[in-house]
């Protein structure tokens, strides 16, 4: 229906590596931008710069350069590539390399600073109304907050269905798959917000789940892909669809649940060279910790540092501090 759609400024590569469609100048963006972000981080006020680096990212990454954030899919694929095409070696190490050295540097800054979905998501967080409704703890809120997933659930498997491949249905709808899941655990933290923590353990293994589909060679899509690739992939779609509006109930279920690439730089936590953590003054109330928190990476008296997205709010409220190893 969509198929020829097209928003991106730029097609070709504006600093083509050897005559090839590898671009450069997105590295050197992706770099410059990975950079600021971990400087801003450790400086005192640069937290006010975060919303400037995240509406750079997503205009530069969705609307301008035609480059995916294919860090995990794309790099595992190319692995098949050493020795017979070291260019797309390259290609698929060409995010993630920078990623990891940058996140060991300076914790997850990409998921707080950079990341467009992450970005998207966390915009329901801040819009005051939205944000009460899903912090009200009271029982018919509660119910509300159900009673809308439940509706997204099926708005969801409807397209799915309506959208859904000619062939191979499984294979070709993981992304709306992985959206169903978000939805599904969103769901299971409404009901019971105290198993936070035990839902959050399951994106490891679901992860497992994603990265062997990927090893027994099938071109896995995510939520973004259609955002980044500027491709009309429906599961893509379905699986977006699934994830904002999960949003709007539980703030960025999908980081804490499900992501792929967050649940891998979590995986990296310990070897971080800046951690954050709750002030041994902090006297920080665990409603205050709510409504600070995003991913609720943050409790009165301890930071749970597989989760923490490195946005730097709780350090602004006075709740925690960076230290630097
Ligand atoms: S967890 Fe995933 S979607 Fe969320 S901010 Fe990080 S990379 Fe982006
Ligand atoms: S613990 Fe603090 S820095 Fe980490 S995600 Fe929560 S508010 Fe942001």
């Amino acid at each position: 229906m969509f198929e020829n759609l097209k928003w991106k400024l730029v097609e070709r590569p504006i600093l083509p590596i050897g005559n090839t469609y590898l671009d450069a100048f997105v590295f050197l963006v992706f770099f410059g931008l990975l950079f600021f972000a971990g400087i801003a981080l450790k400086n005192k006020r640069g937290i006010g710069l975060r919303p400037f680096v995240q509406a750079v990212t997503f205009v530069f990454f969705i609307f301008i350069v035609h480059r995916c954030f294919c860090a995990l899919r794309g790099t595992i694929f190319s692995f098949q590539d050493i020795g017979k095409n070291d260019l797309n070696v390259f290609n698929g190490l060409f995010i993630l390399v920078p990623l990891i050295a940058f996140t060991l540097l300076f914790g997850r800054i990409f998921c707080a600073w950079l990341c467009p979905l992450g970005f998207m998501q966390e915009v329901f967080f801040r819009v005051p109304f939205i944000k009460r409704i899903i912090l009200d703890p009271a029982p018919r809120i509660k119910r509300l907050r159900l009673l809308l997933l439940v509706a997204i659930f099926f708005a969801a498997v409807f397209l799915l269905l309506e959208f859904r491949p000619k062939t191979f249905f499984f294979v070709q709808n993981i992304a709306s798959f992985w959206g169903l899941a978000t939805i599904i655990l969103a769901g299971l933290f409404v009901l019971n917000p105290g198993a936070d923590l035990k839902l959050k353990k399951l994106r490891y293994f679901l992860l497992f789940i994603w990265l062997f589909i990927i090893f027994l060679g099938i071109f896995v899509t995510d939520p973004w892909c259609a955002l980044y690739g500027n491709e009309i992939d429906y599961s893509s779609l379905v699986g977006l669809f699934a994830v904002l509006a999960t949003a709007a109930i539980v703030p960025m279920a999908w980081c804490r649940y499900l992501c792929p690439l967050g649940s891998s730089l979590s995986l990296m936590a310990k070897f971080f060279q800046i951690k954050i953590k709750v002030k041994k003054d902090s006297v920080i109330s665990k409603i205050e910790a709510r409504q600070i928190c995003y991913v609720q990476a943050l409790e009165e008296k301890a930071l749970d540092k597989s989760s923490c997205l490195f946005c730097k709010r709780c350090v602004e409220a006075g709740a925690s501090e960076i230290e630097e190893l």
